[in-house]
């Protein structure tokens, strides 16, 4: 979809909502504070906020639609946000739905999907749009991505990966594939900056304990300034509620410029179907092992 046809799209579909639900646009007096209703969602999530903005007209009692209206919606990191003015109670609920729905709604084609990390950016997308965002990072550009797009490969069972495509759903060694292709170069690590890394390895043994297996990093090439992928691999599944403590110790102690990545070893055997696809893979084909720093002996060796 070219940028005009998505801005057409995206206007058409405002309207029809405030033509449809006047109530919940309204904006009110002309003091800073009333300013309009912000929105910026993604295509695919249209649905979302269509069925949101029903749901509470059904819920909110007609004597109370006068207080109420949006004030945003708006997706951020590949999540819904929404704020508004007005009764909570029936709403919030309403909210939360929506927020939930939206977490597994492509944004692109609003088929199911699920938030996924390429190259550092989030977004939920169905199997078809995953592999479409992985393309996007082809070494080579976009001829590269419809080279290889259009060429057998003996993995897909000397199919191109389109023709493999038309397979429904699309399966994990597809995915795998495009993953690989999408992977950034290895990183090389001169002493200084190694030494500076295994720093972290103290940092997140305390943050994430015994089952803290080993540290590798990826993406990481300090003269463009974008910091690395920093990976922690855990025994067994890797859990999502460790994470906000160990990065908040990295932060603490001077890695504010690492992306933090936990990894199961469990997840390893199949990335494509892992809980954090992107992040296995570089894991598995782009990272570089980060040792445990071992006593400096160069005063016995001499
Ligand atoms: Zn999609």
């Amino acid at each position: 979809m070219d940028s005009t046809t998505a801005e057409r799209r995206y206007r058409a579909f405002l309207a029809a909502a405030q033509l449809r639900f006047p109530w919940q646009f309204r904006t009110r007096g002309q003091s800073d504070d009333q300013e309009g209703v912000q929105v910026d969602v993604p295509p695919g999530w249209y649905g979302v906020l269509e069925r949101l903005f029903h749901d509470v007209e059904a819920v909110m009692p007609a004597a109370e639609r006068e207080g109420f209206r949006w004030r945003r919606l708006c997706a951020r990191h590949a999540m819904l946000e929404v704020a508004f003015d007005g009764l909570r109670d029936p709403v919030s609920p309403r909210v939360v739905e929506a927020r939930e729905r939206a977490a597994v709604t492509c944004d692109v084609c609003g088929h199911p999907g699920a938030r996924r990390e390429v190259a550092g950016r989030y977004a939920v997308s169905c199997t078809r749009h995953f592999i479409q965002r992985l393309l996007q990072c082809h070494p080579e550009g976009e001829s590269g991505a419809r080279l290889w797009w259009g060429t057998p490969q003996p993995v897909l069972g000397g199919r191109s990966p389109a023709a493999y495509m038309e397979a429904d759903p699309p399966t994990e060694t597809l995915i795998e594939q495009a993953l690989r292709l999408a992977m950034p170069p290895v990183p090389r690590l001169d002493a200084p900056n190694r030494e500076r890394l295994q720093a972290a390895w103290p940092v997140l043994d305390e943050a994430l304990g015994e089952r803290l297996r080993s540290l590798r990093v990826a993406a990481f090439d300090p003269r463009s300034g974008r910091g690395g992928t920093l990976i922690a691999m855990l025994a067994g599944d890797a859990d999502p509620s460790a994470q906000a403590a160990a990065v908040t110790r990295l932060a603490r102690n001077g890695f504010s410029d690492l992306r933090l990545r936990l990894v199961g070893q469990s997840d390893l055997a199949s990335p494509a179907a892992a809980a954090d696809p992107w992040a296995c893979m570089l894991a598995l084909e782009a990272s570089i092992d980060i040792p445990r720093a071992t006593p400096d002996q160069s005063v016995l060796v001499r």
